[in-house]
């Protein structure tokens, strides 16, 4: 015999509800079903694009960016001063770096990039933004209340560490650096490259000590 309990049916709803694509994904899904069927775009390019930004290029390109700068203080402040300009050296395609702003991490300073308004993201350094970026707690939460949401990244600050929010737009968008764990002093640059997570270069992550392994 079962009987009607409202808990239940409230667990319920939302476990079939968390296994539904979200509605932004089922409306892009839909306009891009429309653009294949009226011949504008093929399934394959879709399918190449979304790999090379996932696969290739995924976050790589931004912690080699991270890596050099840790070494090399000429191009940190270049970097820092214009980071367009000094990203130009690698001749990444694609315009979504074409303004973008370095903010360095100290240890009194924490930065935590954000698009209030949708999801700019430097997606020709980072590659794809992972879904959270996008879901409208993330945008909003970020700003009201950014300890709590990096508390919840595992990033446990300080009291003493101020916390900078930034807001990326379409005509401007951010890279955190973040600090160099100490200990790495003979590490090479791929080795460096290696300990930078792409969540850090959003400000979600911040010890990076963690992936030095051993
Ligand atoms: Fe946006």
């Amino acid at each position: 015999m079962s009987s009607h309990d409202p808990d239940k049916v409230k667990d319920l709803y939302h476990t079939l509800h968390s296994h539904l694509p979200s509605e932004p994904a089922l409306r892009v899904k839909t306009i891009e079903n429309l653009l294949v069927e009226k011949g504008y775009l093929d399934q394959q390019t879709i399918d190449n694009w979304i790999e090379v930004y996932s696969e290739d290029i995924g976050p790589k390109r931004g912690a080699q960016v991270i890596a050099r700068a840790w070494l090399d203080q000429e191009f940190k402040q270049r970097l820092l001063t214009d980071a367009s300009e000094a990203i130009d050296d690698y001749g990444f395609l694609g315009k979504a770096t074409a303004h973008l702003k370095a903010l360095e991490n100290t240890d009194s300073v924490h930065n935590l990039v954000v698009c209030t308004l949708c999801s700019c993201y430097p997606f020709s350094l980072l590659g794809m933004a992972p879904n959270w970026y996008k879901t409208a707690a993330y945008r909003s939460r970020a700003v009201r209340e950014p300890r709590a949401v990096l508390k919840e990244f595992g990033v446990d600050l300080d009291d003493q560490v101020e916390v900078r929010v930034y807001d990326s737009t379409a005509e401007l968008r951010y890279l955190v650096i973040p600090q160099r764990p100490l200990g790495t002093e003979d590490y090479s640059q791929q080795q460096l490259a290696g300990l930078v997570t792409r969540n850090s270069m959003i400000g979600t992550d911040r010890d990076l000590a963690k992936n030095m392994g051993g």
